[in-house]
């Protein structure tokens, strides 16, 4: 087990990696909390551990919902992380077509219809039923299966409140696409996300107070959403070439790391493309160059510190770059090219200095 950042990870199941955050621990203590002033007893603690773990676990399940019916539609999905909140698959991207995001979107609570539909027939077989009693707390030893399956009708419910970052949000949206093109229909879709959160806000002042966590949970999804598609549009039809750097060094690959320290200093760029002849065969960053030096010294070669190059075309518009920008967090530098040959570079930079240039020239 390795920790990358904040998560721990847990393990590859089907491709996918599997992370959980080093606060998710955190719900088990509130947890086992709650049914300690519940129920007084060490069964009951163990009861509410118990009962949380196989709930997470049907969240895992409702994420790869999402990831694997993403698959079939040709997007992967970097990883699915467990917070106390819930569960987050990372899919690389979300599918344009709105039929698809639909279906993506719907195949998470699928799953938890599925998992309460299997435990209902489960019961009905067996005549496990626990009587209903209006008195009993639902969630205690005695109804350990009829817990679960409530649980699971509750996850499904509550993720298609329609509002981001629900998936109720994303149907909510794609659903609107048809009548009136993504960027709107995203626009409208938040704007209704932040009238619930409001009114989630509202109802616990009076009531719940959990509500009002996920008030404030709704109206974040809300905002970053709208602002995420709001760049898309700015990027969308924009060539590359329009936000390149053209004026850049190159290093050769046999060139020693003291001639890659050289050009450093001299200069403001930190990341460079390397060049055997006409071929880009790699990019140098900084980061490996710091790296070279300390492993190799400053007679070490370019070429044992470089990286696979990212290119891109120089008719690609800006927001497909963004988007494979945004994939591989690795892939700083991306090479521009014009018929094979290099004619420009780019980074994440240069894409918010054309986004302000771009403001300021509508706000004349
Ligand atoms: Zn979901």
């Amino acid at each position: 087990m390795k920790w990358s950042g904040w998560s721990l990870h847990l393990g590859r199941v089907a491709g996918i990696d599997l992370y959980m955050h080093a606060t998710f621990p955190l719900l088990f203590v509130w947890v086992g909390f709650l049914y300690w002033v519940q129920t007084g007893t060490l069964g009951g603690v163990l009861f509410g551990l118990a009962f949380i773990a196989v709930l997470f676990f049907c969240v895992v399940l409702h994420e790869y919902g999402h990831a694997l019916t993403a698959r079939r539609y040709g997007i992967g999905t970097r990883y699915i992380t467990l917070l106390p909140i819930g569960g987050l698959a990372a899919l690389e991207r979300m599918p344009k077509d709105p039929r698809q995001e639909i279906i993506v979107a719907l195949m998470g609570p699928a799953v938890n219809i599925a998992i309460a539909f299997g435990l209902f027939v489960l019961l009905s077989l067996t005549g496990n039923w626990a009587p209903m009693d209006p008195e009993a707390p639902l969630m205690m030893p005695a109804n350990f299966l009829q817990s679960v399956l409530f649980a699971n009708i509750f996850l499904a419910v509550f993720n298609m409140i329609p509002a981001f970052p629900m998936d109720g949000g994303r149907v909510l949206r794609a659903a609107l696409t048809f009548r009136m093109g993504r960027d709107s229909a995203t626009t409208l879709a938040a704007r209704i996300g932040q009238t619930l959160a409001i009114g989630f806000g509202i109802l616990g002042l009076f009531g719940n107070p959990f509500l009002i966590l996920i008030a404030v949970f709704i109206w974040i999804g809300a905002a970053s959403e709208a602002g995420a598609t709001l760049l898309e549009t700015q990027l969308r039809n924009k060539p590359v070439a329009r936000a390149m750097i053209t004026d850049f060094h190159t290093l050769a690959p046999n060139a020693p790391l003291s001639h890659a320290v050289d050009v450093t200093l001299a200069g403001k760029q930190t990341d460079f493309p390397v060049l055997d002849g006409n071929r880009v065969v790699g990019v140098a960053h900084q980061t490996s160059i710091l790296r070279g030096l300390r492993d190799y010294g400053l007679d070490g070669q370019v070429a044992d510190i470089m990286t696979e190059a990212v290119t891109a075309d120089r008719r690609d518009d800006l927001a497909t770059l963004l988007e494979a920008l945004q994939q591989d967090p690795e892939s700083r530098l991306v090479c521009i090219m014009d018929r094979g040959a290099l004619v420009g570079v780019i980074d994440m930079e240069n894409i918010s200095e054309y986004l302000r240039i771009q403001s300021a020239l509508h706000e004349r």
